[in-house]
């Protein structure tokens, strides 16, 4: 499934860097591409009039080619100690998405060019913590993989980190173009994470993202090729028949990974939660939507950055823990649950 935008803007100052040249080489011919170097101050073109569904459909399909400016990195809970800032947004329309939250109307896909001078930084990170191992997370608030055919910042991050005694790379996906990830030299450093969902909810709230079978395919070859692996499991939303159908998911799981099951599978659990905002946008986008967001169903819980969430009432969380501890235990007796909130 690659990523093909349909409009790519140049930030001033982002064609003096190779990656920067590299997107330009792949997308400067391509008739159905329209390419913009825009001039320093100069902003992104909104398109005038357009409807919530059309901006946020033409934001999904613009990408954005900068310099990171900020370098101070976002600590990133419960996953990673912080965020290391490759890419911002994602082509996928998973209606349930977090980066509803953060993006509104306009979800560009933001790639960052200074890589060197974002590893430097990731490398002042570790130095400080040393000799405690530093984590940091490449998917906190986007999909990086879509974008790595154009970029190749996750396999120059990978190989960073292989270098580094003191610290350890994880990203999460729902994509599965991760061939050129296969034969570098990780050495173990960089956890690739798969998220994953029971069928109803790929099905009908992600859309435009590869359906499991094949995310369990790509996860099959990044465990041969020894990465550590782990899986994402969520949003759990509980649904008429919720155990029945992650049961068949975990089922999935088993039958696909087959000999290629590493010893060290870990697992976050994520229980479907949204903001205010996000219901806002999501309403705006997705007027039929199907997903659960009646507030008075949900208890409200203040969060990192200062909004609120509205989560599963407690002994709803309490339920879908029991049953996740034990379908893991079943399915992979001895895996590692990171998390499940
Ligand atoms: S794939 Fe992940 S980041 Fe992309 S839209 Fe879906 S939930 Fe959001």
């Amino acid at each position: 499934m690659p990523f093909i935008p349909h409009r790519v803007f140049f930030e001033d100052g982002s064609l003096d860097y190779p990656i920067a040249q590299k997107i330009l080489d792949a997308l400067k011919s391509n008739p159905r591409v329209s390419v913009n170097i825009l001039k320093p101050k100069q902003r992104i073109k909104t398109i005038s009039g357009a409807s919530w569904q059309d901006a946020y459909e033409a934001g999904k399909r613009t990408l954005v080619v900068g310099i990171r400016k900020t370098l101070n990195f976002q600590s990133c809970k419960p996953s990673a100690h912080y965020q290391l800032p490759l890419v911002t947004g994602c082509m996928g329309q998973c209606e349930y998405c977090y980066l509803n939250t953060q993006f509104g109307k306009n979800p560009y896909i933001r790639v960052y060019v200074n890589l060197e001078e974002i590893l430097s930084q990731t490398a002042s990170y570790i130095e400080q913590r040393k000799p405690d191992i530093t984590i940091f997370e490449g998917a906190a608030t986007s999909d990086p993989v879509p974008v790595e055919p154009y970029t190749g910042s996750l396999a120059e991050t990978i190989q960073f980190f292989a270098r580094q005694e003191y610290g350890k790379f994880r990203f999460v996906t729902k994509y599965t173009d991760v061939d050129s990830l296969l034969n570098l030299d990780h050495q173990g450093k960089t956890m690739i994470r798969f998220s994953i969902n029971a069928d109803h909810i790929i099905s009908n709230y992600e859309h435009f993202t590869p359906a499991l079978p094949k995310r369990l395919l790509a996860a099959g070859k990044v465990a041969a090729a020894g990465y550590p692996l782990g899986f994402i499991i969520g949003p759990v939303i509980l649904f008429d028949n919720w155990e029945t159908e992650y049961k068949r998911m975990f089922k999935a799981l088993r039958n696909n990974l087959g000999s290629n099951k590493p010893d060290n599978i870990s697992f976050e659990v994520i229980s479907h939660r949204f903001t205010a905002r996000a219901k806002n946008t999501i309403m705006n986008v997705y007027p039929s939507t199907t997903l659960p967001m009646n507030e008075s169903h949900r208890k409200y819980k203040y969060g990192q950055f200062g909004y609120g969430k509205y989560v599963y009432q407690p002994e709803q969380i309490e339920a879908i823990t029991s049953y996740f501890r034990q379908a893991i235990e079943d399915s992979f007796p001895g895996a590692g649950i990171d998390y499940i909130i």
